[in-house]
């Protein structure tokens, strides 16, 4: 019987052995990838729990099918299905140009207060790379989604806002920034609230998943105020919620400062034997260096809004590019989560079946792995693995592999589902 996931109080979901989940097809490639897609994850199920479970699939609409169908982009019916049902996942969808939304992803993300995007960036053997180590990247990324200059609250240099703004600034806050006529001005709204609950929901997954470390990644040597206090709240949280379970590099420069260097890297080494997990902080443009150089020395990061944007799109480039990194938004309050696939509609190769669907289906993994049917995340992730290691791939990997067989999208889910029963 079809039934819905349920969440407590706390965030815990109860799952049936036959939830409902909605999904959003998705624009340009979105169906393509999706019909594929959906024939892996119930074949994973199957392989992994005979009749015994089975995702009820209900398709919500947003995007171009949405406009076209119901004249509503994003229909609110869709906002409350995803709410209702708790769990939910989508391909990736036009964004409407004029009508007053920005980005259909961004308004989902709000209306279900999805504060944490999260995104795991591993290396699958076989798969292309313009470095000599892919393998080294092994990182999850909280990327806060509410705030930060995401925020929307930006305006134009020619309009009267600005104007007042610049105005307002000068005389009753004393800023002393020569403004030019034409400027634009946009406002970085950080919370201590907002930046709470993202880390903690980072540090909570590394102590879960027995990580080794937290990195706090951020721009706080120019943005005091907002990117610094995000670090500095960073470290008073680990150090007054988590006790005992991590080490931070403020308890390292407190003890260096009063005991000497050597006591305090031996308590920091101490600490890493201990398996606590260590809460350090890195600079933006450093990092950015760092995942190239010695990528090996981060694990889980925290990171605001923008910084978490680029991050994620350089460290996806690393292990293979947007056509197969995953990603959720979550709620670790409320339950509540979208997974979808990182990349754009690609529109023109729509209808095309030949798009590369491991993005949605490595989001479906995360999915499965979050309603903890981890049996049939494993299934599938080994399959799609065994398909790239064999080399067939479909054409984004094609050209750039020796001796590859080219597939098209619904060929290389026949070969994910081939290597699930073999
Ligand atoms: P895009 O990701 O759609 O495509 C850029 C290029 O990446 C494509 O031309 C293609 O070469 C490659 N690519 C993308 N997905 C691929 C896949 N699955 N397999 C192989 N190659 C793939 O980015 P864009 O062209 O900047 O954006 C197109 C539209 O998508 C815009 O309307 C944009 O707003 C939207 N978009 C949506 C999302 C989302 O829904 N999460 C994310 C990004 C962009």
């Amino acid at each position: 019987m079809a039934e819905k996931i349920n969440v407590n109080a706390s965030g815990a979901l109860t799952v049936p052995n036959n939830p409902i989940i909605p999904f959003i097809i998705g624009d340009g490639i979105g169906p393509d990838i999706w019909k594929a897609a959906v024939r892996v994850f119930d074949e994973g199920v199957k392989k992994a729990y005979a009749a015994e479970r089975q995702i009820i699939w209900k398709e919500i609409l947003a995007g171009q099918k949405a406009y076209d169908e119901t004249g509503s982009w994003l229909p609110e019916e869709t906002i409350a299905a995803m709410r209702d049902y708790v769990v939910s996942i989508k391909g990736p969808l036009t964004t409407p140009v004029g009508g007053g939304i920005r980005s259909l992803n961004v308004a989902i993300r709000q209306k279900l207060d999805l504060f944490v995007c999260q995104r795991p960036l591993f290396w699958i053997e076989g798969v292309p790379s313009p470095v000599k180590h892919p393998e080294n990247v092994n990182m999850v990324i909280f990327r806060e989604n509410t705030e930060d200059i995401y925020a929307g609250i930006e305006f134009e240099a020619t309009s009267e806002q600005a104007l007042n703004l610049k105005g307002y600034l000068t005389s009753q806050f004393g800023v002393d920034y020569p403004f030019k006529d034409e400027t634009a001005l946009g406002i970085k709204p950080v919370s201590k609230e907002g930046s709470v609950r993202l880390i903690r929901a980072a540090i909570d997954y590394a102590i879960k998943q027995q990580q080794p470390s937290v990195s706090l990644v951020h721009k706080g040597n120019i943005m005091k105020f907002t990117e610094g206090a995000f670090k500095n709240w960073g470290y008073e949280l680990a150090e007054s919620e988590y006790g005992d379970q991590v080490f931070t590099w403020n308890q390292w420069e407190r003890l260096k400062a009063t005991e000497g260097e050597e006591v305090a890297n031996k308590v920091l080494q101490q600490a890493q034997q201990a398996g606590k997990v260590i809460i350090k902080d890195v600079i933006a443009d450093n990092f950015l260096q760092q995942i190239l150089l010695n990528p090996k020395d981060y694990a889980v990061i925290a990171t605001l809004n923008l910084n978490g944007d680029y991050i994620s799109d350089a460290l996806a480039a690393i292990v293979g590019g947007i056509g197969i990194a995953p990603g959720a938004n979550i709620n670790y309050h409320s339950g509540h989560a979208v997974f979808e696939a990182t990349h754009g509609t690609a529109p023109r190769f729509a209808n095309t079946d030949s798009m590369n669907p491991s993005s949605v289906i490595l989001s479906g993994t995360m999915m499965f792995d979050y309603i903890g049917w981890h049996e049939a995340s494993a299934l599938i992730k080994t399959a799609l693995a065994k398909t790239i290691y064999k080399k067939e791939v479909t054409v984004d990997f094609y050209n750039q592999m020796e001796g590859a067989t080219l597939l098209k999208t619904s060929e290389f889910a026949d070969a994910i589902i081939g290597n699930i029963n073999s």
